[in-house]
């Protein structure tokens, strides 16, 4: 072979790998995360619930799933957007507040309230518009803030008056978001629901009402799983469902001796501002110099009341490190209401209490392309959803507390790779070496084939 028969093969080769696009294709499905507020790990297991039991056979279902200290709605659901301790996000608890002026926001007005939301760590949603991904918000809280100066590309939020639990409500919403996803080619929507929360609250968890909407809800997932059939989305969209915290039936007088703080200090004295009256946790500023006396006297007050300096509060709750934090916290057992000054507390059931209870622990179930089917996972802390979420996006997280070792067994590709890995521009440049591998392995071929000949017409001379 002489020289320019090589040099012809060199320029058919390299014309082949210029010339030779690398097929573009999106290397991840969509997602949808849907939350039930206050939904119990264990709310399906009295009540018929034919289209979870159906999810649970067709995907993956945890034995339960641990929310973060505070068990609290906000707080909870940032820790699942963000994969970070609440100690870490900050956004400690449902109210905003302001400890000079006094004011407290309740839930519903810190939705629109971005400096409640941003304190540096970045939701799923902006981490994926940044790497190009389309996303939304529907209801979830938090979706309705600005994070360094970025607002969710699509979000609607919760209006004071908005209903609860209307069925047919529900329902059009899920229609919404299926037409974000087909018709606008959304990759990533989170879609929130207030109930069983608001029943819970209302009725108590051990109650006919409960089931009844334990019900509805069973109904719409059957009515989702029909929607994403209807719109061709079977193949293309992964569906992560979940909630927030548990809820526990509230002990009340005569049955148990409630907790009243008044009984045990002085407010005008001692307190300088406090979140109290908020179910089993509260906060508590002492005035000037009052710090000492009013933890000494609280200590022992209530045998069902524990009592904490921020600085010793236990680790394992992720909880007290943030600067929002007042410098007393204060926990109830199971089911004990803290009330300052009064007992105004009218809720049959709560949450809020502490994450190792069964009571607190929620649900976690998910199908779609990249789950397993018939997949029983044991218990988990909701902080790993996120880098399970960024895995099935394909996005490179943010630092973030979860680990996608507790949940990759989950998928069908259960492979260690870290999240984010497969990215586009990973990909190109991995093909391009495949590509630039098989040139240089040819060449070597043609070059032995070369010698070789050249070396046989040398012995033939
Ligand atoms: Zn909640």
């Amino acid at each position: 072979m002489g020289l320019g028969a090589l040099a012809l093969l060199l320029s058919i080769l390299l014309g082949w790998a210029g010339s030779h696009p690398i097929p573009e294709r999106k290397s991840f499905n969509k997602l949808l995360l849907i939350s039930f507020d206050g939904f119990r790990w264990n709310y399906d297991q009295d009540v018929d619930t034919p289209n979870m039991d159906r999810l649970a056979r067709e995907g993956v279902k945890a034995k339960y799933l641990t929310p973060p200290f505070v068990t609290m709605t906000s707080p909870s659901h940032f820790t699942i957007i963000s994969g970070r301790w609440i100690e870490d996000h900050g956004v400690i608890h449902n109210m905003m507040f302001n400890t000079e002026t006094g004011w407290k926001y309740s839930f519903k007005t810190t939705q629109n309230k971005t400096e409640w939301w941003d304190n540096g760590v970045l939701p799923l949603w902006i981490t994926a518009q940044r790497q190009g991904r389309k996303t939304a918000s529907f209801h979830y809280p938090g979706g309705g803030a600005k994070y360094q100066g970025e607002a969710v590309q699509r979000s609607l939020v919760e209006s004071y008056t908005h209903p609860d639990s209307n069925e047919t409500e529900w329902r059009e919403n899920i229609d919404i978001v299926m037409n974000w996803f087909t018709q606008e080619d959304f990759d990533f929507v989170t879609l929130y629901y207030g109930e069983p929360d608001n029943v819970g609250h209302l009725f108590g968890p051990e109650t006919e009402r409960r089931r009844v909407i334990i019900q509805q809800i069973d109904r719409t997932i059957g009515y989702l799983v029909e929607a994403i059939e209807r719109h061709g989305l079977t193949d293309h969209l992964n569906v992560i469902i979940t909630s927030d915290h548990g809820m526990t039936t509230v002990k009340k007088k005569p049955n148990v001796t409630e907790i009243l703080l008044t009984n045990y200090i002085k407010f005008s004295d001692l307190v300088k501002f406090h979140i109290v009256d908020y179910g089993g946790f509260g906060m508590i500023l002492p005035k000037p110099g009052k710090e000492e006396i009013l933890f000494q006297t609280l200590k022992n007050a209530h045998p069902h009341l524990h009592v904490y300096r921020k600085d010793e509060f236990p680790e394992r709750f992720h909880y007290a490190k943030h600067e929002r934090v007042l410098p007393i916290l204060v926990y109830a057992d199971s089911g004990y209401n803290i009330n300052a000054q009064l007992i105004i507390y009218f809720n049959k059931g709560d949450h809020g209490f502490d994450n190792d209870l069964m009571d607190m622990k929620t649900i976690f179930r998910a199908f779609g392309p990249d789950f397993k089917k018939n997949y029983l996972a044991e218990p988990f802390d909701s902080i790993h959803i996120y880098p399970l979420m960024c895995k099935l996006l394909g996005i490179t997280p943010e630092p973030h507390n979860g680990s996608l070792a507790i949940t990759q067994e989950m998928l069908t590709d259960s492979s260690s790779q870290q999240p984010g890995e497969e990215t586009l521009g990973s990909s190109v440049f991995r093909n391009t070496a495949i590509g630039l591998g098989t040139f240089v392995g040819i060449l070597t071929v043609l070059f032995v084939i070369a010698v070789t000949y050249t070396a046989v017409q040398r012995k033939k001379k």
